[in-house]
């Protein structure tokens, strides 16, 4: 599929307020955009100059990742689009638009613990990034560890800071590690909060206010959801295969 109308499909899954909100083109786009017949996209949630080397020796046309490369990781970013140049492959990222869609890592993180949506938190502008929900039947810290742990696919951490059963938690996949969320979690009766990324402050907080604090890893809280997108592509440009180019857990 020509990459043109592959970026049709990119953006299809999307409501049109969030696309033209964040139409900079910094939250979604390409790098390194060229006209190809793209065969094969591999995924990973960063875009690294392993990832990049891998989709070279897997013959990739496309880099499918959730962050961006930002500007501010300087030699790390020049590098990398230096790298894409070289071996003519395109990169395509979603971030914050992915972060806000129903299937991205958030909702998929709250659907893989089993947990019932009750609403949205998180705000920036008119769109939420965070979901609140909770457990049928309460459940204990224990096997909340054991779920995530299953999820992310590595030990995660975890701040007891109450005996309770756990029934509704705050879900903040990737950087979830201000004090305003985690607030806005304990105001809505959360009684656990589970994010990728911590703060000294922001478990200070939790134990202050006497909020469970869990920790997955910013990669791999948000995998599941790129993966999901992923999926939806793949239903609607059938000839394009699709691999992954994740690597392993470092945080
Ligand atoms: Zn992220």
């Amino acid at each position: 599929m020509k990459t043109d109308e592959l970026e049709k499909v990119f953006v299809s899954f999307f409501k049109k307020e969030i696309l033209l909100f964040f139409k900079d083109q910094t939250q979604y786009g390409f790098n390194n955009k060229r006209d190809l017949d793209i065969k094969k996209i591999g995924i990973s949630v960063d875009l690294t100059l392993d990832v990049i080397e891998k989709a070279k020796n897997n013959h990739v046309d496309l880099i499918l990742t959730h962050h961006n490369i930002w500007d501010d990781y300087y030699e790390w970013h020049d590098l990398c689009l230096e790298k894409l140049v070289e071996y003519q492959i395109v990169h395509y990222f979603n971030h914050l638009v992915l972060d806000n869609a129903p299937f991205g890592p958030t909702g998929s993180l709250v659907k893989g613990l089993g947990l019932k949506q009750l609403y949205p938190f998180c705000k920036l502008s008119d769109f939420y990034f965070g979901i609140i929900g909770e457990f049928k039947e309460a459940i204990s810290l224990n096997e909340i560890q054991v779920r995530l742990t299953k999820y992310c696919g590595h030990e995660i951490r975890v701040w007891q800071n109450n005996n309770r059963l756990i029934k509704r938690v705050g879900v903040v996949s990737g950087s979830g590690a201000d004090i305003e969320t985690l607030r806005e979690a304990y105001l809505n009766q959360c009684d656990a909060y589970i994010t990728g990324e911590k703060k000294s402050k922001s478990l200070l907080y939790a134990k202050q206010v006497g909020m469970n604090f869990i920790l997955g890893s910013h990669t791999f809280t948000e995998y599941n959801g790129l993966k999901a997108y992923a999926n939806l592509i793949k239903e609607n440009a059938k000839d394009i295969e699709i691999i992954s180019l994740q690597e392993n857990h470092f945080e």
